[in-house]
């Protein structure tokens, strides 16, 4: 049997000019499309990635991935959504799975890539722009220079877990930061310099550098931090 071939594409961080030639050109090959919807906690659904695809105008049978925010059966979800995708990939298509921002960076993609590697299933991957290196673009200041590192973390626990993170005197990237809400009175008095920015390449775009403008601010689940080591004030 003919089997067909087995694409990631990471679609970069939202501005459909910010994905790669390389994966562009796999998504006008693909017989079919594979993209990750959200399923919050309110019931909605969202899909970043679904909103990409329709600016680069991808006219190819889209399907949707459908996985939880949490909750205990997600590994359910995946094995579902896999074994969709494998049917489509045996049937000899050229299967497609996109990813917002990079595809294997805290990605639905990463899942589905150990499950296709395990059956030894041959996959090409195209990595893609991840959204806290687009963030990095909108600062104003190099991300990390001369000996500093670079620090990322996602979903943290509390403030602690932040404070302690910021101590490597590494710039310190964070995901997810919506898990956590007193983010206002934590900038103002912890950090002289960040930026906080959200909807990166769309066009909700919104990015500070001012602890102000966060006061009143609610934080959405596509929003991320840039925590910048030993500067005083950004400016
Ligand atoms: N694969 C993505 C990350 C997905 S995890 C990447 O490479 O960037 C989801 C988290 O990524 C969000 O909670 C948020 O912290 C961040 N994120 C993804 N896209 C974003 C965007 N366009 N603007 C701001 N943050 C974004």
């Amino acid at each position: 049997m003919n089997k067909g071939t087995l694409t990631g594409v990471g679609l970069g961080p939202g501005d459909p000019e910010l994905i790669t030639i390389k994966g562009y050109r796999a998504l006008q090959a693909a017989d079919i499309i594979f993209y990750p919807v959200t399923a919050l906690n309110d019931g909605k659904q969202r899909s970043f990635s679904l909103q990409i695809l329709h600016k680069l105008m991808i006219e190819k049978p889209c399907r949707p991935i459908m996985i939880p925010m949490s909750g205990k059966q997600r590994h359910q979800y995946y094995d579902e959504a896999y074994k969709t995708i494998k049917t489509e990939y045996e049937a000899g298509n050229n299967v497609v799975v996109v990813s917002e921002g990079d595809l294997l960076f805290y990605s639905t993609f990463g899942y589905l890539y150990k499950m296709a590697l395990d059956e030894k299933i041959p996959c090409h991957l195209i990595p893609g722009i991840p959204a806290f290196i687009a963030a990095g673009s909108l600062g104003q200041l190099p991300l990390v220079e001369k000996e500093k590192g670079l620090q990322v973390i996602a979903k943290p626990e509390n403030f602690e877990a932040i404070k302690k993170a910021m101590n490597q005197h590494a710039t310190l990237v964070v995901m997810k930061i919506s898990v956590l809400k007193e983010w206002y009175t934590f900038l103002k008095n912890e950090a002289p310099s960040f930026l906080y920015a959200e909807q990166v390449g769309t066009e909700h775009q919104f990015f500070t550098s001012s602890v102000e403008e966060l006061e009143f601010r609610k934080i959405p689940y596509f929003s991320l931090l840039i925590i910048y080591p030993g500067i005083s004030k950004h400016v």
